[in-house]
């Protein structure tokens, strides 16, 4: 589709008056989609990651309170009741162990050592683990493969004591995440999302522990919470190994550690770029560790969002007051909020609706013709409805006669004003993709 512009002098030219001279019977009406919802400047979501409990206790309402949504990415096999949780796909692992003792550790048979290393029932399996994890996602294959040649050789002779295996669900904190609760929060606005079954490195894993993972993580969340929470997920450590994400992304759309649209380049966190990227048409650009970050230079990342209307600020957080990782205060937290809350021009919504909207607009068709004294509008898109749900916001050239416009799509409808910049006059609405069409009725 071409390249829509959002900026005042380019809506004048699109919207001038050569749109209305040719108003007669079928004739085409100038129609655009909004470069983000609600005709927006920029979009800015809030990212949370591992559900330690401070997220729900004190930055839930705190958000709640300046009516933002949020994002929780969540370990799904953590929750009490949940159907999948942590374990091993495979052959029986003594025979993994068994077959250690004579068989060294290579680069083929790594993928399988290291999927079933979390779950020999003995003392720092999970630290060997994400030790050769953090090598594999390093590129630095033999290193990870030392590492596992080491806790084999220690499960055999016996160096590593034996502990009895426990459910990753089993010992629930009585004030942690449960299902009630996600479906509460899900209620409030808020999204929750996969970050796997259970924190794994993911390009550590083969196949089919990889595939465990992203499947059964996305199963529970539509069966604990529905469709609409199958779109996003963070693979464990913002993995960008090309493997594990290729994997990802035919499991979810909405990929935080890689998206990679042709139209959207991402600015990942830790990394120093500025998002000035005006040739592309989106730029996602991430920041993490807020909690180690000055005030006023957070301040900046919302007033660069406002200002350049292509940036969508992916804020990633993980601890609140003292509990998680790089906890960031409840008060710090408060103060920026306000701050974004405040800032008319940008659109806050979760990671899985701004992906919604920007994958939607960037696939949709629109056409727009006169009946009559009315407009009707077409729009649709060709992604799948049940997940792809999201109304788009449309900007519709009308009579300069018009005072305010009625807007009707099935059994809704609205009232909208016209907005004039000169001679130009347009009615901005929101429309659902989909074969309903919309009437603009002027009075
Ligand atoms: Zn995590």
């Amino acid at each position: 589709m071409k390249t829509l512009h959002l900026n005042a002098a380019a809506m004048l030219l699109a919207l001038g008056a050569g749109a209305f001279c040719a108003c007669s019977g079928g004739t085409e009406v100038k129609t655009e989609i909004a470069k983000w919802q609600y005709d927006k400047r920029g979009a800015v979501s809030i990212t949370y990651d591992d559900g330690s409990v401070n997220q729900f206790n004190v930055a839930v309402p705190i958000m709640n309170r300046l009516g933002l949504p949020g994002t929780f990415f969540i370990n799904t096999g953590t929750l009490p009741g949940s159907e999948w949780t942590g374990r091993f796909i495979g052959r029986p692992i003594e025979e993994i162990v068994e077959e250690a003792k004579t068989v060294p550790t290579d680069t083929v048979n790594f993928y399988e050592r290291a999927s079933a290393s979390r779950y020999v029932p003995v003392k720092g399996a999970e630290d060997y683990f994400f030790r050769a994890g953090q090598k594999i996602d390093a590129g630095r294959k033999a290193e990870a493969c030392a590492i596992m040649e080491d806790f084999y050789k220690k499960v055999a002779d016996g160096t590593l004591p034996r502990v009895e295996p426990v459910a990753t669900n089993a010992a629930a904190d009585p004030d942690g995440l449960t299902w009630d609760k996600v479906r509460q929060f899900t209620a409030d606005g808020h999204e929750f999302a996969s970050h796997m079954v259970t924190h794994p490195f993911m390009s550590a894993l083969d196949e089919a522990n990889m595939r465990y993972e992203l499947d059964k993580s996305r199963e529970e969340l539509l069966k604990q919470v529905g469709i609409r929470a199958t779109i996003s997920a963070e693979c464990p450590y913002g993995t960008g190994d090309g493997r594990a994400v290729a994997y990802a992304q035919k499991v979810y759309p909405a990929l935080r550690n890689g998206m990679h649209l042709e139209y959207m380049p991402e600015i990942m966190r830790g990394r120093p770029e500025s998002p000035v990227k005006p040739e592309c048409e989106y730029v996602q650009w991430q920041r993490g560790i807020l909690s180690a970050t000055p005030m006023d230079e957070m301040k900046g990342w919302i007033d660069t969002t406002a200002g350049q209307q292509n940036v969508w600020l992916v804020l990633v957080i993980h601890g609140v007051d003292g509990i998680g990782w790089q906890p960031m205060t409840s008060a710090d937290m408060d103060a920026y909020f306000s701050y974004i809350a405040a800032n008319n021009d940008l659109w806050t919504a979760t990671f899985g609706d701004v992906t919604r909207y920007v994958m939607e607009r960037m696939n949709a068709t629109v056409s727009a013709k006169k009946r009559g004294t009315d407009i009707v509008v077409n729009l649709d898109h060709p992604l799948d409805k049940a997940l792809f749900d999201l109304p788009l916001t449309l900007k519709t050239a009308v009579d300069p006669a018009w005072q305010e416009v009625t807007v009707t799509q099935g059994d809704a409808q609205t009232v909208v004003p016209v907005l004039r910049d000169g001679e130009s006059a347009w009615a901005t609405y929101q429309a659902q993709p989909g074969n309903m069409e919309v009437v603009l009725s002027g009075k």
